[in-house]
C-alpha cells in the first residue's frame, strides 16, 4: 500500500511538473519552418538544377534540422547559429569586419565565437557546397546544401541577432520559442511561398551580413509589440495548456498569438520568404561559381548509407548540459 501511495505521490508530482514547465523552444524556426525553408527553396531553382534537387528533396527537407541536432554533439556548434551583434555596441555593422581574417584579427577568435560566427558560417559552407559541387560528390552537396540552408533561415530570425535573444532582459522570457515556432506552427500553412526564382548571388559574405543586419532591425518591434501585448492581456488569456506527446506544455495562446501576429504585420512569413529566397540562391551561387556541373549525370547515383545515417532530429529536446552553449531558451 506504502509503494502504491508513493507510485501515486510521484504521477502527481509529475503531472504537476510537466504542467509547469513552460514550452521549450527546439531552437531555431522550429522543425516546421526549417523543413519548410529548404523544401520550398528547390522550388525556387532554374531547370538545370531543380530536377537533381526534386529528386532529392526529401533529404534536403529532413536533414533542414541536423545543424540543431548536432549542437549538444559537436564542440562549437551552438555559435554557428547566431550572432549577438549588439555586443558590439551601437555601432556595431561598422566596427565589426565583414571579413573572418580581419574579424579575428579585431576582436579574437575566441571572443567572435563566444558571442556567435552565423554570417561567417554560412560564407563557409557556401565554399563546402561550392567546393562539393566542384566534386560532383553526390553525398557532399546533400549534406551541405541541407546545412547551408538551416544557417541561412536562422539568419533570417530577428533574435538570432541579440543578447536578448529570449527576451531575458527584459522580462519576455519565451519570445524566441514563440516567433520562430509557435507562430509557424499556427499560421505557416497560410503563408504565400511563391518566392520567384533564385538570384545570382555576387557576394556570399556580404549577402549573409545584410541578412544579419535586416534581421537585426526587426528586434525592436519584435520585442517592443510583445512587450505592449503583453500589457493588455491577463497571463491566463496569454497561455494555454496543449498535451505534446505525454507531457502537458504551455504554450502561448492562439488569441494571444494572432494578435502578436497581427500587430507584427506578418513578418514572421516575410522573413520565411526572405529565407527561402536567399538559401535557393545561394545553392544557385555555388553551383554557377562551381562551373555549373551536369546534375542530371549525379542523379543516377544512390545516396550512401552513411550520409542517410547522419543525425535526423527526432523531435526531442536538448539537455540543457551542453557542450555547445549560447541561445539556449
Ligand atoms: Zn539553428
Amino acid at each position: 500500500m506504502k509503494t502504491y501511495y508513493h507510485f501515486v505521490r510521484i504521477v502527481l508530482l509529475t503531472a504537476t511538473l510537466s504542467i509547469l514547465l513552460p514550452e521549450r523552444s527546439v531552437y531555431s524556426w522550429g522543425f516546421y519552418g526549417h523543413k519548410r525553408i529548404n523544401r520550398m527553396a528547390v522550388f525556387t531553382l532554374p531547370p538545370e538544377m531543380i530536377g537533381f534537387y526534386k529528386q532529392h528533396i526529401e533529404f534536403i527537407t529532413n536533414h533542414a534540422v541536423d545543424p540543431d541536432s548536432r549542437r549538444n554533439m559537436v564542440e562549437g556548434e551552438a555559435a554557428r547559429h547566431y550572432i549577438d551583434i549588439d555586443h558590439y555596441g551601437p555601432h556595431a555593422f561598422d566596427s565589426v569586419p565583414v571579413f573572418w581574417k580581419q574579424a579575428v584579427l579585431k576582436y579574437t577568435e575566441d571572443t567572435l565565437r563566444a558571442y556567435g560566427i552565423i554570417p561567417w558560417q554560412i560564407e563557409k559552407h557556401y565554399y563546402k557546397l561550392l567546393e562539393a559541387f566542384k566534386e560532383e560528390n553526390l553525398d557532399l552537396i546533400l549534406h551541405y546544401s541541407a546545412d547551408l540552408g538551416h544557417y541561412v533561415a536562422d539568419a533570417h530570425v530577428p533574435l538570432h541577432t541579440t543578447e536578448n535573444y529570449n527576451g531575458q532582459l527584459t522580462n519576455q522570457k519565451g519570445i524566441h520559442g514563440f516567433w520562430e515556432s509557435r507562430i509557424p506552427e499556427l499560421k505557416a500553412e497560410g503563408y504565400d511561398y511563391f518566392v520567384g526564382r533564385a538570384s545570382y548571388i555576387e557576394s556570399p559574405i556580404k549577402a549573409a551580413w545584410r541578412v544579419v543586419k535586416d534581421s537585426h532591425s526587426a528586434v525592436d518591434s519584435v520585442l517592443g509589440f510583445e512587450a505592449a501585448l503583453n500589457q493588455q492581456v491577463s497571463p491566463d488569456q496569454k497561455y494555454s495548456y496543449e498535451t505534446r506527446g505525454s507531457t502537458m506544455v504551455r504554450v502561448y495562446s492562439e488569441t494571444y498569438t494572432t494578435r502578436f501576429d497581427h500587430m507584427i504585420e506578418g513578418q514572421v512569413e516575410r522573413r520565411m520568404r526572405a529565407a527561402i529566397h536567399m538559401v535557393g540562391s545561394i545553392w544557385y551561387t555555388a553551383w554557377v561559381n562551381a562551373g555549373q556541373p551536369d546534375l542530371a549525370k549525379l542523379g543516377q547515383k544512390q545516396v550512401s548509407d552513411s550520409l542517410n545515417r547522419e543525425p535526423v532530429n527526432t523531435g526531442s529536446t536538448p539537455s540543457q548540459n551542453t557542450v555547445g552553449k549560447g541561445h539556449e531558451d
